[in-house]
């Protein structure tokens, strides 16, 4: 099945611009940029802990795969610039929804169909990978490197007390279906460390008050969330009227993982002026600062501030 593959994907796949060299021989060759280093990231998603493939298209599956590799390269400012991709198929294949069953080679290019419109959006070009068949469920691994700007990358350690914290878009309830459709914020990330200076930046997958507090852990630090700015998505306010178990839209958006919103800290001046100039496709919104005080802190309607357990997905 692999060589039948593999002809399938070399037919498909655009022709690899130059200097990258790939997928057909030993390696691929992958530019570093002008900074001369380069970001690199991997994920593992598998059958029965990520998605069930009689629930979840395999498109939706294979765009996933690679987009949350792409939010990573985001979370440092990075700019993509190629893949591997590694998939172990499930020998006889993999039930769909509706009831539709698809051979190892049918859902190899299902999960690739899935993905290479987003490689495509973002230049990101399939350097290579490996494809096996077993009899195990389908694993989906993919590698990607990217490029860091002349800013430099955007890493974990760099906030200071008096940055404020700021975040894109809407937080919670990613599990109604943004967890599969989200957009990487690459072109966010990209253009936010380009006009203004970040301190400190992740993107937030396990949720936002665990993936804040391991922002602080690095940086040394500790934040205050003020509870009443924490924007929180209209998916966040369904599943607490669906689910109806007392968990609340804020604690959703607190602590539901895989909403894939960057998660920045930056100078008070410059949160100023990103929040004024709002320059991005999404919201933009201050939730807090940090503050010299280890831990985390939730500050309520009346002022009172209390600890803020951190919670959210713990692989
Ligand atoms: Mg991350």
């Amino acid at each position: 099945m692999e060589s039948e593959f593999i002809a399938w994907l070399r037919a498909r796949l655009p022709e690899p611009a130059n200097p990258l060299l790939g997928p057909g021989d030993d390696a691929a060759l992958l530019p570093c940029g002008p900074a001369g280093s380069c970001l690199a990231t991997v994920d593992l998603l598998t059958e029965g802990v990520d998605f069930r493939l009689a629930e979840a298209d395999a498109r939706r599956v294979g765009r996933k795969a690679l987009a949350v590799n792409l939010s990573d390269i985001a979370a440092m400012a990075g700019r993509p610039t190629a893949a591997l991709i590694a998939l172990a198929l499930p020998r006889n294949g993999a039930p769909q929804p509706g009831g539709q069953h698809l051979s190892a080679l049918e859902l190899a290019i299902e999960l690739y169909e899935g993905l290479l419109p987003l490689a495509q959006e973002y230049d990101v070009a399939i350097a290579g990978g490996d494809t096996n068949c077993w009899d195990g469920p389908l694993a989906i691994s993919i590698t990607v490197w990217g490029e860091i700007t002349p800013r430099g990358p955007l890493r974990r350690d760099g906030a200071k007390p008096g940055d404020q914290i700021l975040v894109t878009g809407n937080l919670g309830g990613s599990i109604l279906g943004r967890h599969f459709d989200f957009e990487p914020r690459i072109r966010e990330a990209l253009l936010l460390n380009q006009r203004y200076q970040l301190h400190a930046g992740l993107d937030i997958s396990d949720g936002l008050s665990l993936d804040l507090s391991r922002l602080t852990a690095e940086s040394a630090c500790g934040a205050e969330i003020v509870l009443d700015r924490v924007p929180i998505s209209p998916a966040a306010h369904q599943l607490t009227q669906s689910l109806a178990d007392g968990v609340s839209p804020l604690d959703h958006a607190l602590s539901d993982g895989e909403d894939f919103e960057l998660l920045l800290a930056v100078p008070a001046d410059e949160a100023q002026r990103i929040l004024r100039d709002q320059p991005l496709s999404v919201p933009v919104a201050s939730i807090g600062q940090f503050v010299p005080q280890t831990g985390l802190w939730q500050v309520d309607r009346d002022g009172r501030r209390r600890p803020l357990e951190p919670r959210g997905y713990e692989h």
